[in-house]
């Protein structure tokens, strides 16, 4: 079996000698466990963490350890009565070909409800991301503004297209003109401001507040730099901003550039009565449920609309999780093992 893991850990951005490909023995799955040949695997923001030896919500990936994935596959052993070889499911493999796992740990999938895929992006914590940070945090209302960055992406559009669904006006913001018309015409954003062609927060802000002109009611933070200076000041009375990411901070941003706009922030937080509200997902899986009951027959008759970019190869993880982290990705990024 092939595996990635981390050769060493990134200043910065990440590079390609950071991980390294390497092969060994294929597991014999132990009592209670199953072995699964991984067909995708996900590749998320929250990785680019992992390889940090930082204090955070989860333990660092060590040196040489194998990087962390969610994926899903087919089962080819099992010792567990709850799935048989053919069996689909998916699991915190990691970046591997095959992973074992205690079948406690799994969830099965059937292939026959649509794409597996979906369990990495749309159906699966992506998903479940924006539509509880949105719900629980946001707290829509029709006629309200809603503006959220990597509007593309499994987080964002998901986001955006609920807000759509509640009566809100929705304003993206992505990387490029491609993801801005794919923004409006497939996710239904009502407006999309490509980030990469102002110089500054100033310049998005001027745009930005004539594409809000009531101003914006929810904030659904997953970028924070460039985008949150441009939004703060444009925020009405009592408005709402899940924290959900921050990913232009990812790449080694040093802590003085926070800093900088630290005042500004905390200024328009306190005087215009702001909810802001940090959560992470993993603790809130009891509402996985929920979501997919929701969520699940809307992304069968296509009213939710979701994309996906297939990578092919477990040796081309490392770019395509390089490239996303700087918005390469056009819709959730995953790679095909077979
Ligand atoms: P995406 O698939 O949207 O990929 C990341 C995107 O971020 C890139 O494609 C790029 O999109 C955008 N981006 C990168 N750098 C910048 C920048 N400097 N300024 C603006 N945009 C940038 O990611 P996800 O949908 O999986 O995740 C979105 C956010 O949600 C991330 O911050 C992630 O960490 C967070 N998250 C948090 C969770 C939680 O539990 N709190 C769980 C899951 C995700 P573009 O080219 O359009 O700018």
């Amino acid at each position: 079996m092939q595996r990635v893991t981390l050769a060493s850990r990134p200043t910065g951005a990440p590079t390609a000698d950071n991980f390294s490909l390497v092969t060994s023995e294929l597991p014999t799955p132990g009592p209670e466990e199953v072995l699964v040949k991984v067909h995708y695997m996900s590749l998320d923001p929250y990785m680019r963490g992992r390889m940090d030896d930082a204090k955070s919500y989860a333990a660092p990936v060590p040196i040489g350890g194998t990087m962390e994935a969610g994926a899903v596959g087919e089962v080819i052993a099992s010792n567990s009565p709850t799935f048989q070889p053919g069996d689909f499911a998916f699991g915190m493999f990691g970046w591997v070909s095959h992973g074992c796992l205690p079948a406690s740990q799994l969830q099965k999938l059937d292939p026959s409800h649509g794409p597996i895929t979906a369990a990495l992006g749309v159906l699966g914590m992506p998903g479940l991301t924006g539509w509880y940070g949105l719900n629980e945090y946001g707290k829509p209302k029709a006629g309200e503004t809603l503006v959220v960055a990597a509007a593309t992406g499994p987080v964002g559009s998901m986001v955006g297209q609920l807000a759509k669904r509640a009566g809100l006006r929705t304003v993206g913001i992505a990387g490029g003109a491609d993801k801005c018309a794919f923004a409006v015409e497939t996710f239904g954003f009502d407006v999309c401001l490509d980030h990469r062609a102002y110089a500054d927060a100033a310049a998005l802000r001027e745009d930005l507040g004539a594409a809000c002109p009531d101003g914006i009611d929810i904030y659904y933070e997953n970028v924070a730099g460039k985008v949150l200076e441009a939004v703060l000041p444009l925020m009405n009375d009592f408005g709402r901003i899940p924290v959900c990411g921050m990913i232009s901070y990812y790449g080694g941003a040093k802590g003085a550039d926070a800093d900088l706009t630290a005042p500004m922030i905390w200024r328009n937080i306190l005087v215009k009565f702001l909810s802001v509200q940090g959560f992470i997902i993993m603790n809130h899986f009891d509402r996985h449920p929920a979501f997919l009951k929701e969520i699940g027959p809307l992304v069968a008759s296509g009213d939710i609309r979701y994309l996906e970019d297939i990578a092919e190869g477990l040796e081309n993880a490392p770019a395509a999780f390089m490239a996303m982290l700087k918005g390469g990705n056009m819709g959730k990024q995953i790679v095909k093992l077979i």
